[in-house]
C-alpha cells in the first residue's frame, strides 16, 4: 500500500481563503476582526512565528497589532498589558507567544486573558468548554488536525483513535475533540506499556510526542490514517540517508539549512503501510496558523453576538 498524503498546506490555504472571504463580507458592514500578538524577548523562533501570524493577518484583511517587549518585562507589566488588551473593543484575539522569559509567570499571564479573546484556546474556561463539548475557542493545532481528517472524508464516528502524547497543547485537546466526534479514544504517554500493540489497534493514529521517527511500521495498522504532529530536526547525514534515502529535495534542504524537519513518524515505513499520512513539513504545521485566524474571526463573531450585534 502507498499512503495517500494528507496535504495540510492545501487544506490550510482553503481555510484561509474561506476566512478571507468572510472577513471581506464583514468589512462591508464595518466589522473587522483584530488580533494582538505579544512577544517578549528576542527568541528567534518566536520572532519567526509572530511575524508569520501578523503577515497572515494582513493577507486575510484582519486588523493586527504586534507588541514587542524587552526580555526583562515583569509579570505585573504583562498583566497590565493584557488588562488593556482585554478592554479594547477592536481587539478580538490576544496571542501571547510562548515561551515567556523565566521571570514572567506564564500561567498567571495566560489565565488573565479574557476567555472570549483567548484565540489559542489555552484558558481553563475554554479547556472546560472543550471538555464539556460546549461552544468556545478550541486550541489551534488540535482543531487543525480534526479539519485535516474531516476534509479528507476520513470517518471518525465509531472508529478507534489512539493519541500518542497527552500535552495541554496537543495530545489532551485532540483526544477530547476526537471523543466528541464519536471516536473511541485511547491516550498514550511516556509511561504507557507496550505502546506499539495499542497503536496498532488505531484506525486513526495521532503522533504528538516529539520523538524523531519513533513510530515505525510496528505501530501502524494497515490502512490506518496517521497524523504526524511532531516537529523534530534531522541534523546528522546518516539519519538523513536512513529516513529519506537519496531524496534530492531533502538533501537540498539539509545542505542549505544544516537540518531537515522530520516528524514523530518514520516517513518511509509509514508510507508503505498507512492508508493516509500527513507529511512533515506541510502537514499539521500550516494548519495551526489557519486555525488561529479562524479562531480570531470566531471570537469576533461571538463577542459581537454577545453585545446583540447581528453577525450572520
Ligand atoms: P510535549 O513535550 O509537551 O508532550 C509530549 C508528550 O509525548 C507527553 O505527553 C509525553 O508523555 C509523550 N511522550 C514523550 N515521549 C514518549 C514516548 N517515548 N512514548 C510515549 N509517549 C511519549 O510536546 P507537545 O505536545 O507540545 O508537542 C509534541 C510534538 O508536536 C513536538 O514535536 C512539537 O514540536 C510538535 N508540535 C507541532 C505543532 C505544529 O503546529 N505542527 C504544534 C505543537 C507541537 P508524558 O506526559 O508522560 O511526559
Amino acid at each position: 500500500m502507498t499512503a495517500k498524503i494528507l496535504d495540510g498546506a492545501g487544506v490550510a490555504k482553503s481555510i484561509k481563503d474561506e476566512v478571507a472571504t468572510e472577513v471581506a463580507e464583514y468589512s462591508k458592514r464595518g466589522l473587522r476582526p483584530g488580533l494582538a500578538a505579544v512577544q517578549v524577548g528576542d527568541d528567534p523562533a518566536s520572532q519567526i512565528y509572530v511575524s508569520s501570524k501578523v503577515r497572515t493577518c494582513e493577507q486575510l484583511g484582519f486588523y493586527s497589532e504586534r507588541i514587542e517587549l524587552p526580555g526583562t518585562t515583569t509579570t505585573e507589566e504583562l498583566l497590565a498589558l493584557v488588562r488593556d488588551l482585554n478592554s479594547r473593543d477592536e481587539i478580538d484575539g490576544i496571542l501571547i507567544q510562548l515561551p515567556l522569559p523565566k521571570q514572567a509567570d506564564a500561567a498567571l499571564v495566560l489565565n488573565s486573558v479574557d476567555p472570549a479573546k483567548d484565540v489559542d484556546g489555552f484558558h481553563p474556561v475554554n479547556v472546560g468548554r472543550l471538555t464539556l463539548n460546549e461552544p468556545g475557542l478550541r486550541p489551534c493545532t488540535p482543531a487543525g488536525i480534526i479539519e485535516l481528517i474531516e476534509r479528507y472524508d476520513i470517518q471518525l464516528k465509531g472508529t478507534r483513535a489512539v493519541v500518542m502524547g497527552r500535552s495541554r497543547i496537543v495530545g489532551l485537546p485532540v483526544a477530547l475533540l476526537l471523543l466528541h466526534k464519536h471516536a473511541t479514544v485511547t491516550i498514550c504517554h511516556s509511561r504507557t506499556q507496550d505502546l506499539p500493540s495499542i497503536a496498532r489497534e488505531a484506525d486513526i493514529l495521532i503522533a504528538a510526542i516529539g520523538r524523531t521517527a519513533m513510530v515505525d511500521v510496528s505501530y501502524i495498522k494497515p490502512g490506518a490514517a496517521v497524523v504526524d504532529v511532531g516537529m523534530n530536526k534531522v541534523t546528522m547525514l546518516d539519519d538523513l540517508e536512513r529516513y529519506y534515502g537519496d531524496d534530492p529535495k531533502r538533501r537540498a534542504a539539509f545542505e542549505k539549512n544544516g537540518y531537515t524537519l522530520i516528524g514523530d513518524v518514520n516517513p518511509r515505513e509509514a508510507a508503505e503501510v498507512a492508508g493516509y499520512l500527513s507529511p512533515v513539513p506541510g502537514g499539521v504545521g500550516p494548519l495551526t496558523i489557519a486555525m488561529l485566524m479562524r479562531n480570531t474571526l470566531t471570537a469576533m463573531k461571538m463577542r459581537r453576538a454577545s453585545w446583540g450585534v447581528n453577525t450572520r
